[in-house]
C-alpha cells in the first residue's frame, strides 16, 4: 500500500503545456479521481505517475520514495486503459497471467516447449494459474478464462483488464477512462463494481475520467483539472456545494449550474435580471458578479415580486423522479434550468411565463476572474444524485 505525492509537475509537448505545476498528495488507500474536459492534461498526469511519460519538471514519489528514475514496471503500479489493451490471440487467463509470467519466469522458462522442461517452470506456472484463478473468482469471470477477448463483451473485457492489473497486487491502481467504451447502463453498474473493488482491496486508486458523474459517485476526493491546472481538490459533496472557481462549478453537476450576470448591492444582496437575490455579503456595492444557482437552488414562485426572476418556459424535461424546466430570460444567453417536483408537470406549459426565486444557501457568487467570493455557506444546497 502506498500514497502518491506529486510536487510541481509540469509537462510540455514542444510549446504546449499539458500539465502546469500540479502538486497533489494522494493518501494511502484513497480513491482519487482526476476529472476535467478533454485535453485538460489528466491522462498525461496519470501517465507521468505510471512512468509511461517523463515530466518536464517536478517530482513524483510513491510510498514516500522518489520514483522519477524508475521505469514503469519498477514502480509497483498497475494501469487499466480505456482500450483494455488485451492481446487478442491470448485467452483471458493468458492475458491475466502475463504480468506474473513476465515477472516470475526467466526468458528461457517462457519458451513454449523448451521452457516446460526447465527446472522450476512447472511449479511457477502452477502458482501463477492459482493466483489468476483467485482473482478471476473475485471478479466473477472464472467461467470466461478460456475465451479470447473477441469472444467477450465490453464489460467482460474490462473485468479481464482489471484482473490483469490485480494479479500483481500493486500498491497503486491507475485507471484511465476504463468505462468509456461501455454503454450507459453497464457504465453505471461497473462504476459501482470498481468502487466496491476499491473498498475490498483498500489500496490507492487514481482514476481518470471526463465524466463528472463517475467522479462524484466513486471517489473519496475529486481533483478538477482545466488547461493543465489543478483547480480544486475536495470531497465530492464539497466540490459541489463549495466550488472554488466558476470553472469547477460549471463542470461539476448535471444539469449544469445557472450562471447569470449580476451586480452586488450595499445590503449584501445581488441584482440579477430585475430581481434582488439574497446573496451572501461579500463584495463592495456596484461590483459586477456572476451569480451561480444550481437547478435545485431555484424554486417556482406563485407570484412575481422584487425577489423573483421571470422567464418564459422553453422546454420541460420529465425524468420521472425530477422535472427540469428551461426558462428563457430576456437578454440572457442560455436558458435557466430549474428543478422542480414531477407533480408540477400539469401546471407548466410551454411558452408561459414563470416566476422563480432562490434561497440564500443556493446562491454562489464569483468575481470577474471566476473565483468564488461568497463565504462557504453553512446552508449549502444538499447533494443530489448524479445518475
Ligand atoms: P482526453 O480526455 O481527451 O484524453 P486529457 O485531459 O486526458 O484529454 P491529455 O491526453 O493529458 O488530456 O492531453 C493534454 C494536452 O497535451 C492536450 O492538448 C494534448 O493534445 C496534448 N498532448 C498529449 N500527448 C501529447 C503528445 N504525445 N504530443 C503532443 N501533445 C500531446
Amino acid at each position: 500500500m502506498a500514497g502518491v505525492s506529486l510536487h510541481s509537475i509540469t509537462k510540455r509537448f514542444g510549446d504546449a503545456v499539458a500539465v502546469d505545476g500540479v502538486s497533489l498528495d494522494i493518501r494511502d488507500g484513497e480513491f482519487l479521481t482526476l476529472v476535467g474536459p478533454s485535453g485538460c492534461g489528466k491522462s498525461t498526469l496519470l501517465r507521468i505517475i505510471a512512468g509511461l511519460e517523463g515530466q518536464t519538471s517536478g517530482l513524483v514519489s510513491i510510498g514516500g520514495m522518489p520514483v522519477d528514475a524508475l521505469r514503469p514496471k519498477q514502480r509497483d503500479v498497475a494501469m487499466v486503459f480505456q482500450s483494455y489493451a488485451l492481446y487478442p490471440y491470448m485467452t483471458a487467463a493468458q492475458n491475466m497471467a502475463l504480468p506474473l509470467v513476465m515477472r516470475r519466469l526467466s526468458r528461457w522458462q517462457r519458451l513454449p516447449l523448451l521452457g516446460r522442461m526447465l527446472p522450476g517452470t512447472k511449479a511457477s506456472r502452477r502458482a501463477i494459474d492459482g493466483d489468476v484463478k483467485v482473482v478471476a473468482e473475485t471478479l466473477d469471470i472464472a467461467h470466461l478464462m478460456h475465451r479470447k477477448p473477441g469472444q467477450l463483451s465490453g464489460g467482460q473485457r474490462q473485468r479481464v483488464a482489471v484482473g490483469r492489473a490485480m494479479v500483481r497486487h500493486p500498491a497503486v491502481f491507475l485507471m484511465d477512462e476504463p468505462l468509456s467504451n461501455l454503454d450507459a447502463k453497464l457504465r453505471v453498474q461497473m462504476r459501482a463494481e470498481i468502487a466496491e473493488l476499491h473498498r475490498r482491496l483498500g489500496v490507492t486508486f487514481i482514476y481518470v475520467t471526463h465524466d463528472q458523474a463517475e467522479a462524484m459517485t466513486m471517489s473519496d476526493r475529486v481533483a478538477v483539472m482545466r488547461d493543465g491546472l489543478l483547480l480544486q481538490v475536495a470531497a465530492p459533496q464539497d466540490i459541489y456545494a463549495h466550488p472554488a472557481d466558476i470553472r469547477v462549478a460549471s463542470f461539476i453537476g448535471s444539469p449544469r449550474i445557472n450562471c447569470l450576470a449580476g451586480t452586488a448591492r450595499s445590503d449584501g444582496a445581488v441584482d440579477v435580471h430585475g430581481a434582488t437575490l439574497p446573496g451572501p455579503p461579500a463584495l463592495p456595492a456596484g461590483s459586477s458578479v456572476t451569480v451561480g444557482v444550481r437547478p435545485e437552488g431555484f424554486a417556482i414562485a406563485e407570484n412575481s415580486g422584487p425577489e423573483t426572476i421571470t422567464g418564459r418556459i422553453r422546454t420541460i424535461e420529465h425524468l420521472g423522479s425530477d422535472l427540469f424546466v428551461h426558462l428563457d430570460l430576456p437578454a440572457a444567453g442560455e436558458p435557466v434550468i430549474v428543478r422542480t417536483e414531477p407533480g408540477m408537470h400539469s401546471r407548466l406549459h410551454h411558452g408561459e411565463e414563470l416566476h422563480i426565486s432562490a434561497a440564500t444557501g443556493g446562491v454562489l457568487l464569483f468575481d470577474g476572474d471566476g473565483r468564488r467570493v461568497s463565504p462557504p455557506a453553512a446552508t449549502a444546497v444538499p447533494l443530489r444524485s448524479f445518475a
